[in-house]
């Protein structure tokens, strides 16, 4: 009989690119028609609706139920004009994916037949019988009820003939069970601190939104290799798999000629985020074999973050049409690159000014160094959070690894920066200041834009960088809902800036001068802030000495980094923004204990059969042929001469029967560990036994079958391997 993986090899020699059916014209002729946005609600709303629904997404007003009625109505004939049957509220459950539960758009009436119908209620609210996603103890079985609520600032869409319309996802008693309540909760909190800050230089600013480019990287696979890796299917990445001859050693994939799978593949699935509205525009290779990266065009953060899920679902659902698998995992492959997700993040003023990008004048620098520094202030104080914030077990893969920044939180600003920041250090003292020392201090941030113009020091090992008119937030993972760590930037940046106005407004308060305060707080934060800067190798074993120096916590797993989640300053944080409440917040830590215990358990099971059901039986079979060939030649040879032809087989009998013995006890020890892990009470205990006593049973096991796999008939092994899955045309 083939093996399935013959079989697999032998489909995807045949395969062909698959060409993307594409609508008519230009990009901009069909680009976001199948988003009901500011066109389509201006041709199907009333006036009076029209303007309540601006409001709701500009200020956050409310929208009355009558009105609600008619958006409903408007809303359900544009999508069953664009062939939508069904609508769904789609929203972002804390297991880390998007959830939808359709309801047909029509209404059973008299002799049988059926009338199309949504109402205002329908649109609004709908109660999903969800009890079933993680809500970290806030929800009982008994109560559970979760609702979601429509959220206008994402505007609703039609994808698979299905209405989707961007929700919330609370308790009956109001508690967040979801991604997006906390982020909208975290961006009105920034948006007032903001603004406040910003009234200090223009008071023509009434508004402030936080601005969000995610790059998401990704592996792409065939689809009939991944159907024949059993860990791939089920957790993401491969458990076992020796590395390729050749990996990534000669750097010749990056942004090198995209292969034509993958580029048919990838103008695709653009074009279907074209018709939603997504504005992805950037697409290249990455480091890895067979990894890529598509980036869109900055976006308000909390339609990026949609947007960004949305991307997620349609590069998996395009990849079937082209008979490929997308790997969003941060590691699919050991020993080449893993994926990441970079969150580039700014600040946007309703007057149109990026406050993260220096302007034209002394007093425009002036504000953006207020908002540089109080950003870079705030990683300082809760360098801890942010880390928690991408903690996974599949980050935990990258972070540190030399691919990724380290797990260690720290702010790179570029060379030119950081002197202005030492400086300023020196040159603002608490006395009065001279006109002379003003102007000598206005004239020099009057040349910061000159010098940011030249300065393209790019440091590709900084966690958090700065990049010239924003933050890269580069330590996030390519799987990861951007909420976490965007609400907690948010956050920390929200909480800074009010902390920064109210020292301002102290001083002013004495009678000191608007710009020489501002110089003095930021002066004060430039000196407590200093330890968070780094501007050297993030990867260098130096750079771990030296932050433990400085104090900074270097929290490499999921289950230590995230204690900094449930920390006195964290609770006081989000309580005292109204973003998350200590009950909330409790439970997302809850939340990411279990789901890491689940992950590291599912894995170990996995492996467990993999090794036992498929490597053990091959290697065996191989053998046998040996072992068969070996009596064989006894039969043949004498003594002295037998010894000398067999010697070769008998060490490899040898070494098979050694390393399927070390691989069989430790399985063996592995699920011991498993159970003992299993009986402790509490999340916390479990995750730090998962992590500490189970998982790195893995490395064992992987490596001796890695061993067996390089010893074995290769007609014999039965998955795919790396050279095999990484390789594609
Ligand atoms: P890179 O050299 O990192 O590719 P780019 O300028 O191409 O730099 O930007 C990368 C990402 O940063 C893109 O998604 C882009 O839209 C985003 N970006 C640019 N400006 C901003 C901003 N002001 N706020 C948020 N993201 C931004
Ligand atoms: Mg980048």
């Amino acid at each position: 009989m083939e093996s399935r993986r013959f079989t697999a090899l032998q489909e995807v020699s045949k395969r062909t690119p698959v060409e993307p059916i594409a609508p008519n014209g230009q990009i901009s002729a069909y680009y976001g028609s199948n988003v009901f946005g500011h066109d389509a609600m201006k041709e199907f709303l009333s006036e009076e609706a029209f303007s309540m629904v601006q409001n709701a997404i500009e200020k956050g007003t409310s929208i009355d139920r009558k009105i609600a009625d008619q958006v409903a109505s408007a809303m359900k004939n544009w999508a069953t004009g664009k062939g939508a049957t069904h609508y769904t509220h789609w929203f972002q459950p804390l297991n880390g994916t998007t959830a939808e539960k359709h309801d047909g758009f029509f209404e059973p009436s008299e002799n049988g037949r059926a009338i199309e119908r949504f109402s205002g209620n329908q649109l609004v609210q709908q109660e999903p019988d969800a009890s079933s996603f993680p809500s970290g103890g806030i929800r009982n079985t008994f109560e559970a009820r979760g609702y979601t609520a429509w959220d206008p600032t994402s505007p609703a869409f039609v994808f698979d003939k299905t209405l989707c319309i961007p929700t919330i996802f609370v308790s009956y008693t109001g508690e967040a069970l979801d991604f997006k309540t906390p982020l909208l909760r975290s961006l009105t909190a920034l948006d007032k601190a903001a603004t406040d800050v910003c009234q200090y230089f223009d008071k023509n600013v009434t508004k402030t939104i936080a601005t969000l480019g995610w790059e998401q990287e990704y592996f792409l696979v065939d689809a009939a290799l991944f159907n024949v890796r059993y860990d791939l299917q089920q957790t993401g990445r491969t458990l076992i798999g020796a590395s390729p001859a050749k990996g990534q050693q000669l750097e010749d994939h990056y942004w090198g000629s995209i292969p034509a799978r993958a580029m048919a593949y990838m103008r695709d699935f653009e074009l279907e985020c074209h018709l939603l509205g997504i504005p992805v525009r950037t697409r290249h290779n990455e480091v890895a074999p067979a990894q890529f990266e598509c980036a869109p065009v900055f976006e308000e953060v909390n339609l990026a973050v949609d947007h960004n899920q949305l991307l997620m679902d349609i590069m998996e659902k395009v990849a079937l049409r082209h008979n490929l698998r997308v790997l969003l995992h941060e590691k699919p492959y050991a020993g080449v690159n893993g994926s990441g997700k970079h969150n580039n993040w700014s600040l946007a003023t309703n007057t149109g000014k990026n406050l993260l990008s220096p302007g034209k004048t002394p007093k425009t620098n002036l504000q953006f160094l207020t908002f540089f520094i109080n950003t870079i202030k705030a990683v300082h104080e809760h360098a801890d959070l942010l880390r928690a914030s991408i903690a996974s077990a599949n980050n935990d893969h990258r972070l540190g690894a030399n691919e990724a920044p380290p797990a260690i939180m720290s702010a790179f600003l570029g060379d030119q920066l950081s002197k202005i920041l030492d400086d300023l250090e020196t040159s603002v003292t608490d006395k009065k200041m001279t006109p002379e020392q003003k102007t000598a201090l206005k004239m020099g941030i009057g040349k910061i834009p000159d010098i940011l113009l030249d300065n393209t020091d790019r440091n590709r090992t900084s966690p958090f960088a700065f990049t010239g008119n924003k933050f890269e937030f580069r330590a996030v993972g390519s799987s990861a809902n951007c909420s976490g760590p965007m609400t907690t930037l948010n956050a920390i940046v929200a909480e800074q800036l009010i902390k920064f106005k109210h020292d301002v407004d102290a001083l002013l308060e004495k009678g000191i001068e608007k710009d020489e305060a501002i110089f003095q707080i930021l002066k004060k934060e430039i000196v407590a802030s200093k330890n968070i800067r780094f501007e050297g190798n993030g990867y260098g074993d130096e750079w771990k000495a030296e932050a433990k120096k400085r104090g900074l916590n270097n929290f490499n797993t999921t289950p230590i980094a995230l204690d900094a989640y449930v920390s006195k300053s964290s609770l006081k944080l989000f309580e005292d923004l109204h973003i998350l409440s200590h009950r909330e917040q409790e439970a997302r830590y809850e939340i990411a204990l279990e789901t890491y215990t689940k992950k590291i358990q599912i894995e170990s099971r996995i492996i467990g059969d993999i090794v036992t059901n498929q490597i053990i039986p091959s290697a065996i079979k191989y053998q046998k042929t040996l072992v068969d060939n070996v009596s064989g030649m006894k039969a043949i040879f004498d003594g002295a001469e037998f010894k000398k032809v067999a010697d070769a087989q008998l060490n490899m009998i040898k070494e098979i029967s050694e390393r399927v013995t070390i691989i069989k006890n430790d399985v063996e020890t592995m699920t011991e560990e498993r159970k003992k892990a299993n009986n402790l009470e509490g999340a916390k205990k479990q995750a730090h036994a998962y992590c500490d006593k189970v998982k790195p049973l893995f490395e064992s096991i992987r490596y001796h079958c890695d061993k067996l796999e390089l010893l074995v008939d290769d007609a014999m092994w039965p998955l795919p391997k790396y050279r095999e899955m990484l390789y594609l045309k």
